[in-house]
C-alpha cells in the first residue's frame, strides 16, 4: 500500500475514506487543498483500474456535477 504524505497517497486515502462514493477531480483538489487541479487528475487517472479504483462517468457525490469521477470499490 502507498500512504504517507505524498499527494498520490493523500488522494488515495481520501477516495477510500469516501467508501465507494464517486468524487470528481475538482472536489479532490478542493478537499486536499492542492494548488493545481492537474495534480489530482494525474493521480486519479493512474488509480483508475487498479486495486479497486475505477474511473467512470457519473455524478460527483460532493458537488453533484456529472463528469468523470473516481471511486473505490471495497470488494
Ligand atoms: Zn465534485
Amino acid at each position: 500500500m502507498t500512504g504517507g504524505t505524498t499527494i498520490a497517497g493523500q488522494i488515495e486515502r481520501l477516495i477510500m475514506r469516501l467508501g465507494g462514493a464517486a468524487v470528481c477531480d475538482g472536489c479532490v483538489t478542493d478537499r486536499l487543498s492542492l494548488s493545481v487541479p492537474a495534480q489530482a487528475n494525474v493521480v486519479t487517472r493512474a488509480l483508475g483500474g487498479t486495486r479497486g479504483f475505477e474511473r467512470i462517468r457519473d455524478t460527483c457525490t460532493l458537488c453533484g456535477n456529472g463528469r468523470t469521477v473516481t471511486r473505490h470499490r471495497a470488494k
